[in-house]
């Protein structure tokens, strides 16, 4: 079924509106120049997993691309909240995106009106990488994550994920399930839609967050793993420490928690740690309270990091 041909109801630009007529036209600045910003979310038991932690972080990359956004985080909390309701969904997931419009057409976005649509539709299960019996397999990109000298990393934005596309595509037609990137400097950062932890002597270890996307699956894998007394470092990963990896996992909310069984050549267990982040994720999302911040109260606010 495409997606631009279903039953129920989008959010747009404050109405509710029939899915099949949530339409932009082709001369959309978005479309052309790449400028929009999204979100992706998940419900579960009819509530938005950190819904607040995603309105917040979209208003955040809305600043950074510095877009007017006329709708306040508080505001579209509650839109999210009624479409949701609308279209009567238990499971599912959202996506929420604010983009330049059509009412100018050229690389200055001067004139152009910022939109926002808010789309959830019924979803259970993973999106975008499915859990494998022995763990996905995952190649390395070819393609690093920008420098903050580039381009303003923190900001889920459209443009940014032009490398993610190429590079999932690329790593399916290889026979992959996903792609890990590099940063700028080599390090690693993140897969095509989801960031990446691996288990290092027993320790958890996550890329610290410079300028590719703070993912807010991330932040309460951390706390998740920090209540059950295990130590997590956010540090540089070199991608030669792959080798020394007992597991790695890949967490975002469209994946949820996807353990890994091979990076090309490497080979990793479906281990203890990961299992055992995968059923405190399963529940944490079915608590009553799971909207809200959780972990994820402030993000990045400025378009470059002090190195
Ligand atoms: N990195 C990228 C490139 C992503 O697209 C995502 C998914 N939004 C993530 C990381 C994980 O972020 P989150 O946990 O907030 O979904």
């Amino acid at each position: 079924l495409s997606m631009a041909d279903r039953d129920g109801w989008i959010w747009l630009d404050g109405e509710l509106t029939p899915w099949r007529e949530a339409k932009t036209h082709v001369l959309t600045h978005a479309l052309h120049y790449g400028s929009a910003v999204f979100e992706g979310e998940r419900i579960y038991e009819g509530r938005v997993f950190r819904l607040s932690a995603h309105s917040a972080r979209l208003v955040n990359s809305a600043r950074l691309l510095d877009y007017d956004l006329p709708w306040t985080r508080e505001q579209i909390d509650d839109a999210t909240r009624e479409v949701v309701k609308a279209n009567g969904l238990a499971f599912g997931y959202i996506r929420p995106i604010a983009w330049r419009g059509s009412e100018v057409m050229g690389v200055s976005a001067v004139g152009t009106k910022v939109h926002l649509a808010i789309a959830p539709w019924a979803q259970e299960g993973r999106l975008s990488v499915q859990v494998k019996p022995g763990g996905i397999r995952v190649t390395m990109a070819k393609y690093r994550r920008p420098s903050p000298e580039v381009a303003p990393g923190a900001a889920k934005a459209a443009g940014l994920y032009i490398i993610c596309g190429i590079e999932k595509d690329r790593a399916l037609k290889a026979g992959f399930d996903d792609a890990l990137m590099l940063d700028w400097q080599g390090r690693l950062a993140e897969s095509t839609g989801a960031n990446v932890f691996l288990v290092l002597g027993g320790k958890l270890v996550t890329p610290k967050v410079e300028n590719f996307l703070d993912g807010i699956t991330r932040r309460a894998v951390i706390g998740l793993a920090r209540k059950r007394g295990w130590e997590v470092e956010e540090r540089a990963v070199m991608p030669q420490e792959l080798d020394d990896a007992s597991e790695v996992f890949l967490c975002g909310t469209a994946a949820e928690i996807v353990p890994v069984g091979a990076i090309d050549h490497r080979h990793y267990q479906v281990g203890p740690m990961t299992r055992t982040l995968m059923a405190d994720y399963a529940e944490l999302v079915r608590q009553p309270d799971c909207e809200g911040f959780g972990e994820s109260v402030h993000f990045a606010t400025c378009a470059t990091v002090e190195r």
